[in-house]
């Protein structure tokens, strides 16, 4: 899954810090980063900014620090496409090789998308400041304090016997054109295990029972953190599509589910330990 970054290791505690020799520095635009995808690199801190000026500190992975640029985009002259230096999108971050630099691509994607929602307080529309020690911003005139928003979310695989319950987005819904599990958002005042009966029946009419926990994932693409539940069909198999969301669900066994197209997501994972692929 893209946050399996081993033997990297993720520092998440924020701790800001001058640029170092080798430090990393992401430039985001909407659905854009700016990198080198061979061998895959963000521009390096000290040759953007060497004082530190318009940096951002985000985290680390290892001893490397990765920075948010604040300042004009001009400033991309001194990375030239002739060496390989480009926007993406941030699709790219499913596949970057080393993971370790998709990982720290998407999950900066969303802090700058986190921070640039986040300019103004919700409460009395003062703009908000960097708090000094933590991950969050303050509001200089009431103290509200707002932290990165993450929503949680979860995956269901609904077995029954040899066969997964797999679907297709409708195309209004997702980009996503490969197939998929069960998947939607908890609610306010619902646990996770409430939100599994209750996607499933919304969007197939499908009971289940036997929920089991798999693992959770931080999925930064849509902010938000999944977790992943296998369950067993309960009654009868036959499929109403919510058809607003879904344009299919099927039920498969495992020699006709296909290999996944990528191994980033704990989808994928899924549908790989249901047909004994996992672990390859
Ligand atoms: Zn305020």
């Amino acid at each position: 899954m893209i946050q399996d970054i081993a033997p990297h290791l993720y520092h998440n505690a924020y701790l800001p810090r001058a640029p170092r020799e080798g430090d990393q520095v992401l430039l985001c635009r909407p659905n854009g980063v700016f990198l080198r995808e061979q061998p895959a690199a963000y521009p390096e801190a000290l040759r953007l900014s060497p004082n530190g000026e318009h940096l951002r500190y985000l985290f680390a992975i290892d001893e490397t620090a990765f920075y948010l640029w604040e300042g004009e985009l001009p400033v991309l002259d001194a990375f030239p496409a002739e060496e390989g230096w480009d926007w993406h999108t941030t699709e790219i971050f499913r596949f970057l090789e080393p993971r370790f630099l998709g990982f720290a691509g998407i999950t900066g994607y969303r802090l700058w998308l986190w921070y640039g929602s986040n300019r103004f307080c919700g409460r009395c529309g003062k703009p908000l400041v960097h708090h000094d020690t933590l991950r969050a911003l303050s509001c200089p005139e009431c103290s509200n304090l707002i932290f990165p928003t993450i929503s949680p979310c979860v995956i269901v695989a609904v077995t029954n016997g040899d066969r997964l319950l797999l679907t297709h987005y409708a195309a209004g819904h997702s980009n996503y054109r490969h197939y998929a599990l069960i998947a939607g958002y908890t609610e306010t005042g619902e646990s996770l295990e409430d939100s599994v009966h209750r996607e499933v029946f919304e969007e197939t009419g499908l009971r289940v029972k036997n929920l089991r926990f798999y693992k959770s994932q931080p999925w930064p693409f849509s902010g938000t953190i999944l977790a992943g539940f296998f369950c067993e069909l309960d009654g009868s198999d036959e499929i109403t599509l919510e058809k607003e969301e879904l344009s299919e669900a099927v039920w498969l066994t495992r020699d006709e589910i296909p290999v996944p197209n990528d191994h980033s997501s704990i989808t994928n994972e899924m549908i790989d330990v249901f047909c004994g692929r996992f672990p390859s």
